[in-house]
């Protein structure tokens, strides 16, 4: 029987991937677990893969819905990795990580976050997205709701799904910035909460709290003592607007706060494979133990590396003037498009504008229903790869990462406005 994630899969893709391509799919499609058919496809790792197929055909097409920045990664990281291959540091490590990387970890903690974790606290993964999955599966169960305001990261529902616990979003505005209120906070909370997850600076939105804001939030979560928090802060450094604050430094919810982070976004790191979480020593120990049986240690090079990355962080303030620069470049020429909204976001290297006017246009009598239908339009006459806002809970906008060059971002949105012109 052909089930409906096939049809889905032969209507969406139809126009760039033949459907030969799926035929192991659909053989494999009945004897698949239940787990993994009712995972979503990550949207962001769909929309660069259609990419690099259309690229290899020869077709030109600029790559803004991954987010990883393109700069190479800084010297002092490569000579340690580099270092570390001729030392033959090659073999399997703790599971949590070599003590020295912790220890830096550790360290780091203390001088920009002035908070104490010690390096038993500290888990290192292969990358941020692992220590995210680590967590939900320690902690939830499959009765357990899972708070998460919209819009969110693309892989925060399906790591809770995989989890067997249930996902509950929670939808923000864009005239909040994107950020969840004391008031929508308390209303959202049940006794069923045992999480609730959020980044900031956030993909998609860059929205940030400051430290009133997250005051307020964790006087409500002071009201259920039941309820973990994932603070995702994978985008700390990419901050334009001040300091990075963490929902950590309240010493009222600290033994519930579980901060994730990793160095492919600070460091331009992402090929590395290497993230982190820190948070109260029972959980770290859990985490440990689930890693232990899963993937062991991540790779021995990338440790040594990472291990030297605070040491030095002039390279990533670069990167972010240079995001900053490309940022307010991008919000130009986005300002220029008639018909969508936008608005300046204070961190990460994402735009999120609301793009639902032109829902119900059409090209060639094929009608624009929604922002997929938009993303692949684009796609396919516009040659820029963007991501869909149903990918993170918000079916009106659409993500652009604005992680690459000037020149890229400028033909790009010449690009951009050509192709929704064609549409009436
Ligand atoms: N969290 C957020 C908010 C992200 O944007 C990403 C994507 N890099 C991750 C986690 C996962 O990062 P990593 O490369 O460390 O797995
Ligand atoms: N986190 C990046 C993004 O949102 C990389 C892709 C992914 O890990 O899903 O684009």
């Amino acid at each position: 029987m052909i089930n409906s994630r096939f049809v889905t899969l032969i209507i969406k893709d139809s126009n760039y991937i033949p459907i030969f391509a799926r035929i192991p799919t659909l053989i494999g499609m009945n004897k698949l677990s239940k787990r993994i058919e009712a995972l979503s496809e990550s949207q962001t790792i769909k929309m660069a893969r259609m990419s690099r197929e259309l690229k290899s055909k020869g077709i030109d097409i600029i790559n803004l819905s991954l987010g990883e920045p393109d700069f190479p990664t800084p010297s002092h990281i490569k000579e340690a990795a580099t270092k570390a291959i001729e030392d033959n540091f090659s073999y399997y490590t703790a599971v949590a990580g070599i003590e020295p990387l912790r220890k830096a970890i550790s360290e780091k903690f203390k001088r920009d976050n002035g908070l104490d974790y010690a390096p038993s606290q500290i888990v290192c993964s292969t990358g941020a997205k692992q220590s995210i999955a680590n967590v939900a599966l320690c902690l939830l169960n499959p009765e357990d709701e899972v708070l998460i305001p919209t819009p969110y990261w693309v892989s925060y529902g399906e790591i809770v799904k995989l989890a067997e616990a249930k996902p509950v979003f929670v939808e923000t505005t864009i005239e909040n910035k994107f950020k969840i209120t004391a008031k929508q906070l308390d209303e959202a909370l049940t006794e069923k909460t045992k999480l609730f997850i959020f980044s900031a600076p956030s993909n998609p939105t860059g929205s940030i709290y400051s430290q009133t804001e997250l005051a307020e939030l964790v006087k409500v979560f002071e009201k259920y003592p039941n309820c973990f928090i994932l603070s995702d802060e994978i985008y700390e450094y990419i901050n334009y607007v001040g300091k990075h604050e963490s929902i950590a430094s309240f010493d009222s919810i600290k033994d519930r706060v579980i901060v994730v982070n990793g160095f492919s976004k600070a460091f331009a790191m992402t090929g590395w494979r290497i993230g982190y979480m820190a948070g109260p020593q029972w959980i770290a120990d859990a985490v440990d133990k689930m890693q232990g049986q899963f993937t062991s240690a991540t790779c021995s090079i990338t440790q040594m590396a990472a291990t030297v990355a605070y040491d030095d962080m002039t390279p990533t303030f670069e990167m972010r003037e240079a995001f900053q620069r490309r940022k307010d470049l991008t919000i130009k020429m986005v300002s220029d498009i008639p018909g969508i909204i936008t608005y300046d976001p204070d961190g990460a290297f994402y735009l999120f504008p609301d793009v639902k006017s032109y829902f119900g246009k059409s090209y060639n009598g094929k009608k624009i229903k929604n922002s997929t239908d938009l993303a692949l339009f684009i796609l396919k006459e516009g040659h820029v790869a963007l991501v869909t806002g149903d990918a993170f809970g918000s079916p009106n906008c659409i993500r652009i990462s604005f992680a690459t060059s000037e020149e890229n971002l400028i033909e790009a949105f010449t690009r951009l406005k050509n192709t929704l012109a064609l549409l009436n």
